[in-house]
């Protein structure tokens, strides 16, 4: 049966352009599972892929997509059968092999996660990779000791993917959640999620000047890196923890250790792509517990897969808000 994707290509001179295509089924990769993909979605790795593929496409053509959520159409895995609801992030689906962008994928049974009750396809999908890691780091700064009466909590590039479904899930939570934005308008949304206050991105933007500021912060999902993280180390509470997800302001650190040896702050590192089962079923779970579906309604924004290239070069621009659902069918 042919099936609709979006292929990106690479001409001649090394310039990459996706456009959607009808494949046949045995363009395929090899996997133990086919699955009749419904949604996916837009990350920040997906602009990367749609675009100049940032180092990580290995091959052209290429399905980008590095999520999505369907339902089991064929399996040679016994944990899997036709009709099952499964959902995929990581394992290098989108950028190594082919991925959700397309009506369907053939992927290996150990990447895939059976779809939580309580969970859509469509919920799964505005959650994505980004809600997915904002969970997971969410999880780490709570295995560290936060708890609520600690203080306020900071979220940084608080309007992207991550940022959105890290504030939903601490206010929903009971925290305190200061979410930084480069972008003053997007106040009204923030403050609909659960955000007590908006910090100004210009306030942390400049470099580190004093290794030590004031104890402001009690926790921090940082999805933003470079500068910013630096300067957010100095402010953190006596044994805080910051949750290291993300470079979307830069990968150098131009920090000092003095935040470390002096106030015992701890900086932990979050990586979604190669976390083990069991550990996503339990953040799976987190999330189909933790997380309010009318707030992840509200930073939906749906598209369709002829959307993907305009939306893949937004995304790295940082003007994408909160999360985009792409409907592949
Ligand atoms: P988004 O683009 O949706 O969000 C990033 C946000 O960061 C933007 O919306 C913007 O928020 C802010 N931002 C953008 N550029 C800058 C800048 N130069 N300086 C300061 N802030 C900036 O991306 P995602 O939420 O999907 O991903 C966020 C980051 O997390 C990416 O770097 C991504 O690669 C990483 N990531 C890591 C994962 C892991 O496994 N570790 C998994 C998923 C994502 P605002 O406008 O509110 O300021």
């Amino acid at each position: 049966m042919a099936f609709r994707a979006l292929v990106v290509e690479k001409d001649e001179d090394g310039k990459t352009h996706g456009a959607v295509q009808t494949l046949s089924e045995d363009r395929l990769p090899a996997g133990d599972v086919t699955v009749a993909v419904e949604y996916s979605t837009v990350n920040y790795k997906d602009g990367l892929c749609l675009g100049p593929g940032g180092g990580l496409v290995r091959s052209y053509p290429h399905v980008p997509g590095i999520d999505f959520a369907g339902t089991v159409e064929a399996s040679d895995d016994p944990r899997y059968s036709p009709g099952d609801k499964v959902v995929l992030t990581g394992w290098r689906v989108g950028e190594v092999h082919w991925g959700g962008y397309a009506e369907k994928a053939r992927v290996k049974a150990d990447w895939l996660v059976p779809l939580p009750g309580g969970l859509t396809t469509r919920a799964a999908m505005a959650v994505g990779t980004a809600g997915f890691t904002a969970m997971l780091a969410v999880m780490a700064l709570e295995d560290h000791g936060l708890t609520p009466s600690n203080g306020e909590v900071l979220v940084t590039g608080a309007a992207g993917g991550v940022g959105s479904v890290a504030t939903a899930i601490l206010a929903h939570l009971g925290y305190e959640v200061a979410a930084v934005t480069g972008r003053p308008e997007q106040e009204g949304y923030l403050k609909g999620l659960g955000a007590a206050r908006i910090v100004a991105r210009e306030e942390l933007a400049e470099t580190v000047k004093r290794p030590l500021e004031a104890e402001t912060w009690a926790g921090c999902v940082d999805a933003v890196g470079g500068a910013m993280l630096a300067r957010v180390l100095g402010q953190m509470k006596y044994g805080a923890s910051v949750a290291a997800v993300g470079l979307a302001g830069g990968a150098a650190l131009p920090a000092t250790v003095i935040p470390f040896l002096l106030r015992g702050v701890n900086l932990l590192g979050i990586d979604s792509v190669m976390q083990p089962y069991d550990a996503r079923v339990r953040a799976w779970e987190r999330i189909a517990r933790d997380l309010p579906m009318e707030k992840l309604e509200a930073m939906v924004e749906p598209a369709g897969l002829a959307d993907l290239p305009g939306l893949g070069a937004a995304i790295l621009k940082g003007q994408v808000r909160g999360r985009v659902v792409v409907d592949v069918r």
